[in-house]
């Protein structure tokens, strides 16, 4: 038996999405630009797509742009904020430490060009108000992004209190919802959001397509040059039998939100009931304001990566953070902005659940969490040092 807890990471594909795509696979070939009939069943479809997924984020299809996934949303995003804010002067961009390393890479190179990045502190359970982008907002910002929901801790910001200050200050306000989006209600609107990437691999669609919305009446610039594809902001033939999945899994996943919710964080909550029983653990992130799926501890005196290899030996698919650092071997810079020190943001565990898993799955990783932890444990000369007294335990 295979417990897959690694839903942040990837999803599963739903049958719906599958059978959704399968059609443009097989027999509606055409390209969505030719004239003929062939390609204007193509374009149909993806006309279809675009209403769907408009009306999932209460937007109007003339707002949604599909891309390859949740990174190049984040980057043409971010840099057509920048570029617009520059021509007006403005070269101040707010963000947060713990964005994934699509929006923080995007800010670094950003900043070598010579905007000024100020990362808001997210503090020890990982999030940020509205008042710290507030403070933030200055006349020369031209840019507030800060996720929606993390990745590896599953805090939930406070999209709307954020996005009704930056809309006051008239500031464009940018969210990576790749982990919110067909797992919480988003409405661009009511939540004043000026741009939003979503990625439809996380919700039970295929890899490698995603999209962005952008608040009519503001700018957006393109990355890639080529055809007039996407209104001539994205170049390239439309991939259509993704942008179908994806239109058919979110549609798929709004309809059924909070019953999957109500499952997924029932699941969640035993869980991490289960797991703070291990002594000398924690839990990360917001304990009140979460995703439904994510379950996120530190463990004194392990290593995250044994962790991981041992629960695999048991069946269990984990992670330690993100999959984008795992191989590295840095910490993750996520644990480090909340606070946790190097060597307990090492023993870090991530569980990310789905509505597929069942009460046997959360059974069998509390069942083998707990020895495994403790075999670790064992061996371990930091745990000998820490149990005799000649380091200080943190946790
Ligand atoms: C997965 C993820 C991304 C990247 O999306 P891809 O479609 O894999 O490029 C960006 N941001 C967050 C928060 C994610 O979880």
């Amino acid at each position: 038996m295979t417990v897959y807890a690694d839903n942040a990471a990837t999803t599963k594909m739903s049958r719906t999405a599958i059978d959704a795509m399968l059609p443009y696979m097989e027999s509606i070939y055409g390209n969505p630009s030719s004239l003929h009939s062939v390609g204007q069943v193509a374009a149909e479809a993806l006309c279809e797509a675009r209403r769907t997924v408009a009306e999932v984020l209460n937007a109007s299809p003339k707002e949604i742009y599909f891309t390859s996934g949740g990174s190049e949303s984040d980057n043409q995003a971010i840099r057509s904020a920048a570029l617009s804010g520059k021509k007006q002067g403005k070269t101040h961009i707010v963000s947060t430490r713990f964005e994934h390393h699509a929006v923080l890479h995007t800010l670094k190179k950003l900043e070598s060009e010579g905007f000024e990045v100020e990362l808001l502190d997210v503090g020890p359970i990982g999030t940020v108000t509205a008042e710290q982008v507030k403070r933030a907002i200055r006349p020369e910002t031209c840019l507030v992004t800060a996720m929606f929901a993390n990745n590896e801790i599953g805090s939930v910001l406070p999209i709307e209190e954020i996005g009704k200050v930056c809309r006051e200050r008239g500031v464009v306000f940018h969210t990576d919802a790749v982990q919110a989006a067909g797992h919480l209600h988003i409405d661009v609107k009511a939540m004043n959001i000026d741009m939003l990437s979503l990625s439809a691999h996380k919700f039970h669609g295929p890899k490698g397509v995603g999209a962005l919305y952008v608040r009519t009446g503001v700018k957006l610039l393109g990355l890639i040059e080529g055809g007039d594809q996407e209104r001539g902001k994205r170049a390239g033939t439309e991939n259509i039998p993704g942008i179908v999945g994806m239109a058919a899994a979110l549609k798929e996943a709004a309809d059924h939100i909070d019953e999957n919710a109500a499952k997924v964080s029932a699941l969640r909550d035993r869980l991490i009931e289960g797991l703070s029983r291990i002594p000398h653990s924690a839990l990360n992130g917001d304990p009140a304001n979460r995703l439904p799926g994510n379950v996120s501890f530190c463990f004194e005196g392990i290593e995250g990566e044994s962790l991981l290899l041992l629960l695999d030996a048991k069946g269990i698919c984990a992670s330690s953070g993100s999959a984008c650092t795992s191989g590295s071997l840095d910490p993750s810079h996520v644990l480090l902005a909340i606070g946790r020190p190097h060597e307990v943001a090492h023993g870090s565990l991530r569980l990310t659940l789905s509505a597929e898993n069942t009460d046997e799955d959360i059974d069998l990783i509390l069942r083998e969490t707990p020895a495994v932890v403790e075999r670790l444990r064992d061996m371990s000369p930091v745990w000998k040092d820490l149990v005799k007294g000649r380091r200080q335990f943190v946790l």
